[in-house]
């Protein structure tokens, strides 16, 4: 037997175990042998599930099996319907009028029910009605958490599950964790532990007190006690986030080689350049820019990531980089003007910022180049000085292959083959949490010479996390808001605040406001009949506004579905008064920017995660006006006002991660898959020090062998970790 032996060749399988391990994605020995346990049992003890007895309040870990909305039979009620497992037995769950909690909890979740248990039914299933539910990473491996400190695990520990723990595995019809246990033990016997290499240098096992490959791969499977299991779990954990620092690392090492322009630039011109601000900066802003600055007057190349809340103003210091780069002059003097590009996740917002470009280079005689799919524009216009014009697309590109357009502005457009600089000295990349690394990567590096690299987002993660995802970034942070904005004021209102609210935001409006209404969904009816009734779509609810709510005012409407023409004559119509209220989709969540845009009602916002929620909210602090942000939810369910109450409690969105990583458990919180990581991975990114040694480590292994020649299994890893995470 080898690694590579595929197990259908190695162990007799029937159709349903073939088909199984294909649905599991297990071709071969290996893959079996590093498909881990999510939590263990004892055969001696019944079931978690098992063991229940009607009227009894209980706390039960599983994974979503099933799950649908639809009707009750009796009345018209919607509701959600699951199936839990707890990997051996089985339990029903309902609630009622919250439909969308089978969206929200989508098959395979693993997740926390909190309860009081009802009567069998007829299957003899146990039911559990309206229970409060909470996504979870993993479920808990025997109760103590991982990585508590040692004596922490050990009083943690159950004694009973000291005898014998027996794991339970992500398993699929036709495959048991049963059957998975016995034919990795058959492997075990196979004798191919002596022969599978440890990755990892063993000093550096030593070092951390870690489990050696051979030795992890036992306890995991076939723990003896349960701390084994998490001396185990630590060490996979601690090896994941290891190869995506090393990773980022050799990124970060590789484009330190590389050469940009060194952009100068005298401290006069900039503050001449700021003053022109309507505003005078934060110091925080002023901080970013010079640490900003800093980094491009060196020809190494930037590469740095700037943070900060929805509204603190990245825009303005993006800026005073791009007027020092375009004014910069090249030492040798043979070029024309350096480049830069700047790119968005949507047309919308490329035209904002194009817009935005053409304010701040007014009269300066520098062009300014818009490239969307749509369509591409240049300013000035040759006719009128003061317009931009649409121009070909051919035309644009050979302008800028020219060097004759300094600033362009624009979508992934913007990183098409074919668009080719002739002096490209910095890119930026707004809300690049948006972006794929390979789209990250494809703008920023060319042989040779890179140009420096600045990253923008609204995003607030976890430090550990940031420290791992972002290793090749440098981080700066803008942490405070521009002074005089009032805090957002914000209301969850239940279905009887209705017209209370119409009658503040009518007065908002009288004053000279504007307001977003955002709906959950476009259209009417909706597909799936049983939400009919409960979510609000942008096309019902702007014919209510405009004929029953608001008549006297001028109500549009925005979602995905229109042209992108369309969506920019509305914009374009919202920003300069011409529309009172805005009816749209979660479209504009994105960077959308109209100060007197000061008032947002949110319908259906139980359907809307925390993050987006406050994305959204970030529309209307954008002036010194009073802003307000009305969270509508028809929900009864302690937990999801909860939820929403956060955003009230939350002064900014770091605080809110921190409510959100409280109440849904770290791989929810950030979507840990998002980012490559896995659920075993987002537990040692709870756990700050750990993530500080893996990043240690990577830092001395590449320091050691840059290429990774000394570590060939390292670096065999790390091949496949960046195939599966530049996809
Ligand atoms: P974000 O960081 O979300 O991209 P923006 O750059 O779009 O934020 O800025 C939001 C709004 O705040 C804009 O209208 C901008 O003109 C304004 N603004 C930026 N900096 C300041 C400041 N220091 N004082 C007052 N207003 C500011
Ligand atoms: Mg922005």
């Amino acid at each position: 037997m080898e690694l590579n032996s595929l197990i259908t060749k190695e162990f007799r399988t029937t159709t349903g175990q073939k088909l199984a391990l294909e649905k599991l994605n297990l071709q071969t020995v290996s893959d079996l042998l590093f498909h881990f346990p999510f939590r263990y049992g004892d055969p001696g003890q019944e079931s978690q599930i098992a063991s229940l007895s009607p009227k009894q309040k209980a706390v039960i870990y599983g994974e979503i099996k099933k799950i649908a909305a639809r009707r009750s039979f009796r009345g018209h009620m919607p509701m959600a319907e699951a199936i839990i497992s707890d990997g051996q037995n089985k339990i029903k769950a309902v609630w009622f009028n919250q439909p969308y909690i089978a969206k929200l909890f989508p098959e395979g979740s693993y997740v926390r029910l909190d309860g009081l248990i009802g009567q069998r039914n007829k299957a003899g299933q146990f039911t559990i009605t309206n229970p409060k539910i909470e996504k979870v990473s993993q479920i808990p491996i025997v109760d103590s958490g991982l990585f508590k400190s040692t004596s922490e695990a050990e009083s943690g520990n159950d004694p009973q599950l000291e005898t014998y723990l027996y794991p339970i595995y992500p398993e699929s019809k036709g495959v048991t964790s049963n059957w998975i246990y016995h034919t990795i033990k058959k492997i075990f016997v196979s004798g191919i532990l002596d022969i599978i290499e440890d990755p990892i240098p063993s000093e550096i096992l030593e070092k951390y007190n870690l489990p050696n490959l051979k030795t992890a791969l036992i306890w995991i499977h076939t723990p003896q006690k349960n701390n084994d299991a998490l001396a185990a779990r630590k060490r996979f954990a601690f090896e994941e986030i290891l190869y995506i620092q090393i990773s980022k690392q050799k990124d970060r090492q590789q484009a330190e080689q590389l050469n940009s322009y060194e952009i100068n630039y005298s401290k006069e011109k900039v503050a001449g350049f700021t003053a022109k601000f309507p505003f005078e900066l934060t110091l925080s802003q002023k901080k970013a820019i010079d640490e900003i600055l800093n980094d491009i007057s060196t020809p190494k190349p930037m590469s740095r990531l700037l943070e900060g809340d929805v509204g603190s103003g990245k825009t303005a210091v993006a800026a005073t980089a791009v007027f020092c780069t375009i004014n910069s002059n090249p030492k040798d003097n043979k070029f024309g003007r350096l480049q830069v590009a700047y790119m968005v996740p949507t047309e919308i917002l490329a035209k904002q910022h194009f817009e935005n470009f053409i304010k701040f280079f007014e009269n300066t005689g520098i062009e300014v180049g818009l490239i969307t799919g749509s369509g591409c524009y240049k300013f000035p216009s040759k006719v009128k000085s003061t317009e931009a014009t649409k121009i070909s697309r051919t035309q644009l590109l050979n302008w800028i292959e020219k060097g004759q357009i300094p600033i362009l502005v624009g979508t992934h457009s913007l990183i098409q083959k074919n668009v080719q600089f002739k002096n490209l000295a910095l890119v930026i990349i707004d809300e690049q949490h948006r972006f794929g690394t390979k789209q990250r990567q494809a703008v920023s590096q060319k042989e040779g010479f890179a140009p420096h690299l600045l990253s923008m987002t609204a995003t607030p993660i976890p430090r550990t996390l940031a420290l791992t995802i972002y290793g090749d970034l440098d981080l700066t942070l803008i942490d405070q808001m521009p002074t005089g904005r009032k805090p957002i004021i914000t209301e969850i209102v239940t279905p009887s605040g209705r017209p209370k609210i119409y009658q503040k935001i009518r007065q908002e409006l009288e004053a000279g406001r504007q307001a977003y209404i955002i709906c959950p969904r476009i259209d009417e009816p909706d597909p799936e009949k049983q939400f009919a009734l409960d979510v609000k779509s942008v096309k019902a609810e702007a014919k209510k506004m405009r004929e029953e709510i608001f008549p006297e005012f001028e109500i549009a409407e925005m979602h995905s579905k229109m042209k992108p023409a369309e969506k920019d004559a509305v914009i374009k119509k919202f920003e300069t008064g011409k529309i009172n209220i805005l009816v749209s989709t979660s479209v504009v969540e994105v960077g959308v920017n109209i100060p007197n845009a000061t008032n947002i009602i949110i319908e259906g916002a139980e359907r809307f995660g925390l993050s987006q929620l406050h994305q959204l909210r970030g529309r209307v602090l954008r002036s010194n006006h009073q802003a307000y942000c009305y969270i509508f939810t028809n929900s009864k369910n302690e937990y999801t006002l909860e939820r929403l109450n956060s955003l009230i409690k939350a002064k900014n969105g770091f605080e809110l991660a921190e409510y959100d990583l409280k109440l849904r458990g770290a791989g929810e919180l950030v979507g840990g898959k998002q980012w490559g990581v896995s659920d075993l991975g987002m537990e040692a990114i709870k756990n700050l020090k750990m993530v500080e040694a893996a990043r240690n480590t990577a830092g001395d292994l590449i320091k050691q062998s840059p290429d990774l020649k000394e570590f060939p299994t390292i670096a065999k890893r790390i091949k496949m970790i960046e195939k599966i995470h530049f996809e």
